[in-house]
């Protein structure tokens, strides 16, 4: 799945470190000047949608500005349910 889609990181991170938390793998690194995306990716594409600055695009995605979040679902939420994998 990954070869056909993946995650372009863009500019404009403002390190609010959302991304890495949400990641259910643990698979986004922060260390760097821009965020890195590892290989153990699930294409949940949780990233994509929770970060506020955009900074996240999917390879030939046609509404690279449209992003959804569950409304009934926290992203407290789902960084809680990762921690208790
Ligand atoms: S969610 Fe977006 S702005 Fe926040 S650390 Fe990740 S890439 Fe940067
Ligand atoms: S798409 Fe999901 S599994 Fe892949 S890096 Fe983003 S949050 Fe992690």
């Amino acid at each position: 799945m990954t070869k056909r889609f993946h995650i372009i990181v863009g500019d404009g991170c403002s390190n609010c470190r959302i991304c890495a938390r949400i990641c259910p793998k643990g698979n986004i690194d922060l260390s760097g000047e821009k965020p890195a995306i590892g290989d153990d990716c699930l294409f949940c594409l949780g990233c994509v949608h929770h970060c506020k600055e955009n900074v996240f695009t999917i390879n030939n995605e046609k509404n690279s500005e449209e992003r959804y979040s569950n409304p009934h679902i926290k992203v407290s939420e789902i960084i809680k349910s990762n921690n208790m994998l």
